[in-house]
C-alpha cells in the first residue's frame, strides 16, 4: 500500500548556493542509497532548509550539481519532479479551510488521479489518523502533532519517491513528539521512500535517520551513521554538538 513505484536514490556534488553576501552552501556533496533516511542536522541559518529545497527544485543551486538516480535535476521539468518528491514544509502548510481528508487528498487531486481520497484515506491511516474519525475535521480541530501527521500524510498520498521533511517534529512537546517519532519509524518499514529530513537535534537525527550530515556555515562537517558520528565526531564543532546531545554512548 502506497508504496512508491521505486525509491531513487540522490546526490548532490559540490553545491554552492550564496545569497546576496550570505554563502548559504558551500561545496556541498553527499550521496544518499534508494530507500535510506539522511538527516540533516545543524544550527539555524547552517544551511539546511536551502539544501532540502535543492531537491524538488523549490532551490536552484549557483553551481555543482544534483542528481535523482544518476539524473541532473537541471534537465528535469521541475512539475513533473515534484509529482515525485513529497515535502513536508517547517510550518506544516496545511489549508485551513479544507477538511483533513480533502488536504490528505490535494496533490493526488493535483495529479488528476481517479480516486485521490482513497489515496489519502490510506495515507491517514499510515500516520496513525483514523480517516472515519478524522477525515472531515478541520485542521484547527486537531492538535500540533496530528496536524503534522496530516502534512506527513499529504506527502505520502502521492507515492513520491523521495519526501523531504523539514523540521517536522520542531515545535511539539517531547511526549507528542515521541510518538510521532515510533510512527515515523514504523511508517518507514511500510513505505521504503527514500527520506531526506531536517533538524537541529542531533538525537533526533540518530533516532530516526540512517546517516546524518552534521551542516555549519553552509559546510558539511561530516557525514556518517550516527554511530560513527558519536564514536568519533570528526571537527570540534560536532564534538560539541555530541557532547551536547546528552546521548550517552
Ligand atoms: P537553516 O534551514 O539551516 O536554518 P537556511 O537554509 O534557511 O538555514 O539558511 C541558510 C542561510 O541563507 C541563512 O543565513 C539565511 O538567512 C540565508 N537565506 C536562506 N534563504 C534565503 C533567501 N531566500 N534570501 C536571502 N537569504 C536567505
Ligand atoms: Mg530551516
Amino acid at each position: 500500500m502506497l508504496r512508491p513505484p521505486s525509491p531513487a536514490s540522490l546526490s548532490v556534488v559540490g553545491v554552492s548556493k550564496r545569497y546576496g553576501h550570505t554563502q548559504a552552501l558551500d561545496a556541498v556533496s553527499l550521496e544518499l542509497p534508494a530507500g535510506a533516511c539522511l538527516a540533516l542536522v545543524g544550527e539555524s541559518g547552517s544551511g539546511k532548509t536551502t539544501l532540502l529545497r535543492m531537491f524538488n527544485r523549490m532551490v536552484e543551486p549557483d553551481s555543482g550539481r544534483v542528481l535523482l538516480d544518476g539524473a541532473e535535476l537541471r534537465g528535469m521539468d521541475p512539475v513533473a519532479l515534484r509529482r515525485s518528491v513529497g515535502y513536508v514544509p517547517q510550518e506544516g502548510g496545511l489549508l485551513p479551510h479544507w477538511r483533513v481528508l480533502k488536504n490528505a487528498a490535494l496533490v493526488p487531486w493535483l495529479q488528476g488521479e481517479a480516486e485521490p481520497e482513497i489515496a489519502a484515506a490510506k495515507a491517514l491511516a499510515l500516520v496513525g489518523l483514523e480517516p472515519e474519525r478524522f477525515g472531515e475535521r478541520w485542521p484547527r480541530e486537531l492538535s500540533g502533532g496530528q496536524q503534522q501527521r496530516v502534512a506527513i500524510a499529504r506527502a505520502l498520498a502521492a507515492r513520491p519517491r523521495i519526501l523531504l521533511l523539514d523540521e517536522a517534529f520542531g515545535a511539539l512537546d517531547a511526549i507528542t513528539r515521541g510518538e510521532l517519532h515510533e510512527t515515523f519509524l514504523a511508517l518507514r518499514e511500510e513505505v521504503p521512500v527514500t527520506t531526506v529530513l531536517v533538524t537541529h537535534d542531533l538525537a533526533e537525527a540518530a533516532t530516526l535517520a540512517q546517516w546524518i550530515a552534521v551542516m555549519h556555515h553552509g559546510r558539511v562537517e561530516q557525514h556518517g551513521a550516527p554511530r560513527e558520528v558519536f564514536a568519533a565526531p570528526a571537527t570540534d564543532y560536532v564534538a560539541r554538538l555530541v557532547a551536547r546531545s546528552g546521548v550517552l554512548r
